[in-house]
């Protein structure tokens, strides 16, 4: 997943181990700004596989 920095446009990439939660909160390498994702709700959707 990337993203963009709304302060500098840098780009940002995320890993996805890190999309644990639905949101995320990263801090651009390039001017420390705080960034928030908010990523989009995959549940019941998802690739995700479970046992009945
Ligand atoms: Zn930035």
């Amino acid at each position: 997943m990337i993203v963009f920095c709304e302060e500098c446009g840098e780009r940002i990439i995320i890993e996805p181990e890190e999309i644990k939660e639905s949101v995320i909160i990263m801090v651009c390498t390039a001017c420390s700004d705080v960034i928030r994702i908010t990523v989009p709700d995959t549940a019941g959707q998802g690739p995700r596989v479970q046992k009945a």
